[in-house]
């Protein structure tokens, strides 16, 4: 496919994040990109994405490898997601408690859907999701890890990633990241979103937090204002013991989602005019760096 690559949407530290549109039919869509020599976590990305399908996860579209400025450069074509991120959406502080509770709904069958699938994302934090019109869309699988059932482990998935704040216990002390270690990070993105800040607010620095979470017998303070069964349903992911943490299908069942569903098909009503083609509305001008580099795959 013939592209042109637009303006930066975002950079991460494997990766930059274009907009780009098909020359031939005009349709917008994301490419994330790095230099073919360094691009194995992104070829990893592609792999795990190519498998998986659902309305909550970012839609993979392929990959190109381009030559560009002497470089040649490993590219991810990806569905463009136009609202930005979880954690752009909390603008002043926090989000109201059905906010939280409808978009905890979609990225918890975002979770159940690659669990089911054998897939532990590994790095579920309010920036890797990633807000369209229709909700909420898990993001960034570049520390995504198949969990192999017979071995409980393969090659990839003994490494261990993500970020810091967001590290269950077991992950913290270097013993194990599965499932488990999603829902946990779930109800840490779940603090992100009631608060604005991260799940341990009095920590900067990554090696002080992993020593909290792995040694001390602490979990992440719940806000006070959440409801009960906000409360409930944050108890039930924030579990030190992996084995006790309840899973993304139990989870789904908890009253604390029961309302969502409703709030779910009222909001998808109301927005369902994500700019798929350039020609939908100025999608260009919302966003800031002007250059533009054309780019033909190979
Ligand atoms: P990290 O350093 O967290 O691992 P990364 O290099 O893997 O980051 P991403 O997190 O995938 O990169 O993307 C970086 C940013 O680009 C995101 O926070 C988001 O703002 C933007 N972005 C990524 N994918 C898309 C998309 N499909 N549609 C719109 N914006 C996107």
């Amino acid at each position: 496919m013939d592209w042109t690559r637009g303006p930066t949407i975002g950079r991460g530290s494997f990766a930059s994040v274009f907009v780009a549109t098909s020359r031939h039919s005009g349709d917008i869509f994301a490419i994330k990109s790095t230099e073919l020599s360094q691009s194995q976590s992104l070829q990893r990305e592609q792999k795990i994405l190519s498998t998986l399908i659902s309305p909550s996860i970012v839609t993979y579209i392929g990959y190109t490898i381009t030559s560009e400025n002497n470089k040649f450069m490993y590219n991810l074509l990806l569905e463009y997601v136009s609202s930005g991120t979880l954690s752009d959406a909390i603008h002043d502080g926090r989000l109201e408690e059905s906010a939280i509770e409808f978009y905890t709904h979609q990225i918890l069958q975002g979770l159940e859907y690659i669990h089911s699938s054998g897939v532990a994302h590994c790095d579920v934090k309010g920036q890797n999701i990633l807000i369209s019109g229709g909700g909420a869309k898990l993001a960034d699988f570049g520390c995504a890890k198949w969990i192999n059932p017979a071995t409980k482990n393969d090659d990839v998935a003994a490494t261990i990633g993500g970020t810091p704040m967001f590290m269950a216990l077991e992950v913290a002390r270097g013993e194990e990241q599965g499932f488990p270690a999603d829902i946990w990070a779930l109800g840490c993105t779940i603090i992100e979103m009631a608060t604005g800040e991260s799940p341990w607010p009095n920590f900067s620095d990554p090696v002080s937090v992993l020593y909290r979470i792995g040694f001390s017998r602490e979990i992440p303070e719940f806000p006070d204002f959440l409801f009960d069964q906000a409360r409930d349903f944050l108890g039930k992911c924030l579990r030190r013991d992996p084995k006790e943490r309840w899973t993304a299908k139990e989870l789904l069942k908890h009253p604390f989602l029961w309302e969502s569903n409703f709030r779910e098909k009222h909001i998808l009503e109301l927005n369902s005019n994500s700019p798929t083609s350039i020609l939908d509305q100025g999608v260009w001008n919302s966003i800031e760096e002007p250059e533009s580099l054309d780019a033909t795959s190979q």
